[in-house]
């Protein structure tokens, strides 16, 4: 393999690798984001179960309270039944027609309590869906990310060693720039020549460089430090 040919594939596997890990430390965030998404649904729910029970509790205290009050308007009426004082008789009449405006109030606030109640159940059912539909999309996402797992880090093995394999044909006066560009900066280490500025940071790459590649040297952006290989392999010589 050339120069020209090796940096070329290099790049091509360094950023392969880079894109397979991208993919594999996506995968432990896709199933966070899932777990997440469950426990939203499960603190929905326990809000929604919780709200309902209150207005149940609350709505059979006014349904008590309506049986106590009508139970005294029974009561007062028999004592009205009885009595023989017109003053008394006055006060129980307008005893009895508070009770039952009090009454009257607190039945249409039961009634509006029961409509409440209603909307609260379907409301749990509703979230009761989600929280089930939620669970099996973690579960499904669980499942793909374990099995997308496997292949990934199958093919990170086998990139690796093809990466080891190609390594070898750096000149060995260049390994250990290599090494220590791509130990910093991974695919970033390294930029195709793209007219004749660097790929990487798009400033100009001088005709003297630009010549030392197409001889086939290791050549380093001057501007951002990464090493330059042609996309082509066309040198001066017909070579
Ligand atoms: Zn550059």
């Amino acid at each position: 393999m050339t120069i020209i040919v090796t940096l070329r594939e290099l790049h091509r596997i360094l950023r392969q690798l880079a894109d397979l890990r991208g993919r594999l430390a996506q995968g432990p965030r896709i199933v966070a984001a899932g777990e997440a998404n469950v426990a939203k649904r499960e603190e929905e729910l326990r809000v929604a179960k919780e709200g309902s029970m209150r207005t149940r509790v609350l709505c059979n205290e006014k349904e008590v309270q309506l049986k106590q009050r009508e139970g005294h308007i029974a009561d007062t009426q028999r004592r009205l039944n009885a009595c023989s004082s017109n003053r008394e008789y006055q006060a129980l009449v307008e005893q009895i027609a508070a009770d039952e405006q009090a009454n009257s109030v607190l039945s249409d606030e039961i009634l509006e309590m029961l409509d409440k109640i209603t909307a609260e159940k379907e409301k749990v059912i509703e979230i009761e869906g989600l929280l089930v539909q939620a669970r099996q999309d973690l579960d499904k996402q669980r499942e793909r990310v374990a099995s997308e797992r496997q292949s990934l880090e199958q093919e990170v093995a086998r990139l690796s060693a093809e990466l080891s394999s190609t390594e070898r044909d750096v000149p060995a006066e260049s390994r250990a720039d290599y090494d220590r560009a791509v130990k910093g900066r991974g695919e970033e280490a390294l930029a195709a020549l793209e007219g004749d500025c660097c790929g990487g940071c798009y400033q100009r790459v001088t005709p003297q460089s630009i010549n030392e590649l197409k001889l086939g040297r290791v050549v380093f952006c001057k501007s951002c430090g990464r090493i330059l290989y042609l996309l082509e392999d066309t040198r001066p010589f017909g070579g």
